[in-house]
């Protein structure tokens, strides 16, 4: 094969790493590198709880492209990738079409509704730069409505979290914490606000320590967040959501956080998925593709422990981009032995909003300033992988 073309799809953690590790791997006449991505910027998922509750702003979880990769060996696509075309390998774009010889599908994940109706018509659903801000906005829209209407309306301060699993913990946190300053900046008694963390499931935090979770519950309730646990939600609807049990609690701000599937285009492209991820060979590569990697949310592989898929985490993502360059640099090389990928969990820790967090981290359980110390050490290690010092210096956060 003559100079071949690499096209990676998505900028989140798995493809800016891969774009990143493979621009340092590989020489300009190796290969043509190509990555695309929606908008002209990577941002940090995993910090998007904060801008959307309003405890950071929006543009910190941001990081422009040209910022961290060398554009003279990427060559970055800003578009939207709408289907790929695996007989002719090459991949439809909403402005065009690009041909490739190895593609790397790294596009992230959606929101899962498990089908209940209302959701997207309904609710906050979108864990993007621009979702966030919208929910943000809204948060204070309904504060500054309520003091100005003359009869007053309950659901404009009630606000609900569907689902207590990572995310909607993550995000009550950081509203919870946000609420007090919230009451005071649009002159609103603090009683007045309501917020509801609603879960299917028996547990908040479904796979964590009990101990770490209780501690969890037992903070966010001391600022007056209210668990239905057990209590699957049946609708989303235009004031409110209706529970399965049938009783109904109006609000203006449904936001969800239920978990996630793959993106549309997986299936649409005729991939076998299991929610929409795919189930990858232990190299990366997509079963009966050679020429196809898949990583981060978008790739399902099974912790063999306990026969479940691995939940999708930007840590594991990171990883598999540190693999899927190796793996891609050694076949354009010639190479033909690839590695394999076994994630390495170093741990899992909850922000909780202000200096408060719980995790894990090796056999160590958590709690309180220290795991929030820890977790911003995650996240600012997570900066560095994408953009070295320089973007730590940039954006990195206090942990202190
Ligand atoms: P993403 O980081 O989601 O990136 C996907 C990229 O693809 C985005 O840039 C997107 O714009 C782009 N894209 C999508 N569709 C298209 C398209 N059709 N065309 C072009 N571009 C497209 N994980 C942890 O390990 N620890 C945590 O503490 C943690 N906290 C989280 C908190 C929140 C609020 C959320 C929402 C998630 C959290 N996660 C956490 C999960 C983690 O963020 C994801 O597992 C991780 O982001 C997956 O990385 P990725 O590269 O697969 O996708």
């Amino acid at each position: 094969m003559n100079k071949p073309n690499i096209v990676i799809l998505g900028a989140g953690y798995g493809g800016i790493i891969t774009a990143s590790r493979l621009s340092k791997q590989l020489g300009h006449n190796d290969a043509n590198i190509t990555l695309v991505n929606k908008h002209s910027y990577h941002y940090q998922t995993t910090w998007l709880h904060e801008p959307a509750a309003g405890t950071i702003p929006a543009e910190k979880a941001r990081v422009p492209i040209k910022d961290v990769l060398d554009l003279n060996k990427v060559n970055f696509v800003q578009d939207t990738a709408v289907e790929i075309d695996r007989d002719a390998k090459k991949v439809v774009l909403e402005n065009g079409e690009l041909e490739y010889d190895y593609l790397v599908v790294a596009l992230g994940s959606v929101a899962e509704t498990f089908g209940v109706p209302g959701v997207f018509e309904h609710a906050f659903s979108k864990w993007t730069v621009n979702g966030a801000r919208q929910v943000k906005e809204h948060i204070e829209y309904m504060f500054a409505t309520y003091n100005n209407l003359e009869e007053k309306k309950d659901e404009l301060l009630t606000f609900i979290v569907a689902g207590a699993g990572f995310t909607g913990i993550e995000f009550v946190g950081e509203l919870s914490k946000r609420v007090p300053e919230l009451c005071a900046t649009y002159d609103v008694p603090r009683e007045k606000v309501k917020m509801y963390v609603i879960e299917a499931a028996p547990t908040a935090l479904p796979g964590f320590d009990p101990e770490l979770v209780e501690y969890a519950m037992n903070l966010l309730e001391s600022r007056g967040v209210e668990f239905k646990i057990n209590c699957p939600i049946k609708e989303v609807v235009k004031d409110g959501v209706i529970l399965a049990n049938g009783d109904e609690i109006k609000s203006n701000t449904v936001v969800w956080a239920t978990g996630v599937r793959g993106p549309e285009i997986i299936e649409k492209s005729g991939f076998e998925a299991m929610r929409g991820r795919i189930k990858v060979e232990s190299d990366l590569r997509a079963p009966g593709h050679e020429e196809i990697f898949v990583i981060g949310d978008c790739a399902l592989i099974i912790n063999e422990e306990i026969n479940r898929p691995y939940p999708p985490t930007a840590q594991i993502a990171i990883q598999m981009a540190e693999t899927c360059a190796h793996n891609l640099a050694t076949l354009v090389k010639g190479g033909s032995e690839l590695k394999n990928f076994k994630p390495e969990i170093k741990g899992t820790v909850a922000s909780l909003g202000g200096k408060e967090a719980i995790g894990v981290v090796g056999t160590r359980k958590l709690f309180g300033s220290s795991a929030s110390f820890m977790k911003k050490v995650i996240d600012n290690r997570s900066l560095f992988l994408i953009g070295g010092p320089g973007l730590l210096l940039k954006k990195g956060k206090n942990p202190l």
